[in-house]
């Protein structure tokens, strides 16, 4: 039998050092107000502490300067870097970063490998992921922005908006159709672009419900962003000549992991949430009792403990699915755990801002923070309605239209008289 939930001895002791080390080193920088170069100074020696450990960019393989741990191993370490919203980022694995080295990786030529691959492993540069236009989203089939090959260039003209960090960034990847003729799944291309190229105009970063206050320019900054006129070396396509026209299946690979390391780290968020919950259960008093004595409250214990239980379950399966069958092949269990991840992330917080009270909508806790960015995770990657979407597709795929339902009770009993009539005497078929 294969079926084991049991975490490997020597696995379990790196994410018991990871436990330890992003609750006692990171997690204590959520609570000061640094600017980037202290962040930076305090950081870059955790960076080398996790790269001592062996755990820096744990989604990569060792030829890439990763740990090669597959996905069901990245899962368990995501949940735990998913407490806070530092911690991907010191253990090389932060988005967009990981997914843009990760879609170079699979999709790049040589040189872009080694031009924007490395350095962004190397934490020597920053990156973006351009595709989403204020006209184009959820449909990535509407996407207008344009690369025109003129001699040995693209010229790029476009809007895009949400482009997360692009305004930090030093490339920004770009979706863009460079075939207009075709199905823009055969007729769209991602191109490298530097972000201090002529016509690259970084109109602001949007403020959103997690950053109400954010100021263009900072990390974790969601840019809108004109091409106009931008021209980038034709080799700047990802891929080279055999990556044109490829950017839908470039997307498709560069998601799939996307989605599912979110899930991972929601994981880590909801427990989080779940544990300031039952603390609060535990210990305040109210009403001839303590709030954990109450059903109401155990009701929303239990249903918090079984919703995260099944988004553990379901991430840890399409992780499996994908470690042993490949990506493309887990697509319904990814879309799956997209949105019931997102979900139980959601109800989760929410249910523990109410039992905080007052206390839970104040920013004496990180509560009412790690709600406004749970809030976005239902949008970002595909809103909940499209997985569900490819969800019931792929399942109403398995059916077949029947005049009469196959569960039909008189048609089946008559199919049971013929095929046992040799048992049967009339008195019981007419009892
Ligand atoms: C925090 C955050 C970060 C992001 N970062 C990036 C980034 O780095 N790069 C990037 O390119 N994009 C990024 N995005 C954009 C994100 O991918 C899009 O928001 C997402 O794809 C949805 O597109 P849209 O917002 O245009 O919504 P629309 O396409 O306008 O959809 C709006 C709503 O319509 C409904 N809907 C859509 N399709 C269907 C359907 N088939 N059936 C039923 N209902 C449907 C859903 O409720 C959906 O929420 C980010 C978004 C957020 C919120």
């Amino acid at each position: 039998m294969a079926w084991d939930f049991c975490t490997e001895p020597e696995f379990e002791a790196k994410l018991e050092w990871m436990r330890a080390f992003v609750r006692d080193e990171i997690e204590p920088l959520e609570t000061l107000d640094l600017d980037m170069d202290t962040f930076r100074r305090i950081t870059d020696p955790l960076k080398d502490e996790v790269r001592r450990q062996g755990l820096w960019a744990a989604h990569l393989e060792p030829e890439l300067g990763g740990g090669g741990f597959g996905q069901v191993k990245l899962g368990l370490m995501h949940e735990i870097l998913g407490r806070c919203i530092y911690a991907p980022s010191i253990f090389g694995n932060n988005a967009p970063d990981s997914g843009n080295a990760e879609l170079l990786a699979v999709g790049g030529t040589e040189e872009q490998k080694q031009q924007w691959m490395q350095p962004l492993l190397d934490g020597k540069l920053r990156s973006a992921f351009s595709m989403t236009e204020p006209g184009a989203g959820a449909d990535p089939t509407l996407l207008t922005t344009s690369a025109v090959r003129d001699g040995d260039e693209w010229v790029i003209n476009g809007h895009k908006w949400f482009t997360s960090n692009a305004s930090v960034a030093d490339f920004l990847i770009v979706m863009a159709v460079t075939n207009p003729d075709v199905h823009p799944y055969q007729g769209s291309s991602m191109l490298v672009v530097p972000v201090d190229t002529p016509g690259v105009d970084i109109v602001r970063d949007v403020p959103t419900m997690s950053h109400p206050t954010h100021r263009t320019g900072e990390p974790g900054g969601h840019a809108e962003i004109l091409y106009q006129e931008v021209r980038v070396p034709f080799e700047n396509v990802v891929g080279g000549e055999a990556g044109i026209g490829q950017g839908f299946n470039l997307a498709q690979k560069r998601l799939g992991p996307g989605r599912i390391h979110h899930a991972m780290r929601w994981l880590g968020q909801g427990q989080r949430a779940f544990d300031m919950m039952c603390e609060r259960a535990v210990s305040r008093y109210t009403h001839g009792s303590t709030l954990a004595e109450k059903q109401m409250i155990q009701d929303w214990v239990a249903e918090s403990a079984t919703e995260m239980q099944a988004a553990r379950l379901l991430t840890l399966q399409a992780a499996w699915k994908m470690d042993t069958e490949g990506a493309s092949t887990a697509r319904v269990e990814i879309a799956m755990i997209k949105f019931w991840g997102a979900r139980a992330l959601y109800n989760v917080i929410d249910r523990a801002i109410q039992v905080h009270g007052s206390l839970g909508y104040t920013t004496d806790l990180p509560l009412e923070f790690m709600y406004r960015m749970a809030r976005a995770a239902r949008i970002y990657d595909g809103p909940d309605e499209v997985h569900k979407v490819t969800i019931a597709r792929q399942m109403l795929k398995r059916y077949e239209p029947h005049d009469v339902p196959s569960e039909h009770v008189p048609t089946r009993r008559r199919a049971a008289v013929e095929k046992f009539a040799d048992y049967l005497d009339a008195a019981s078929l007419n009892s």
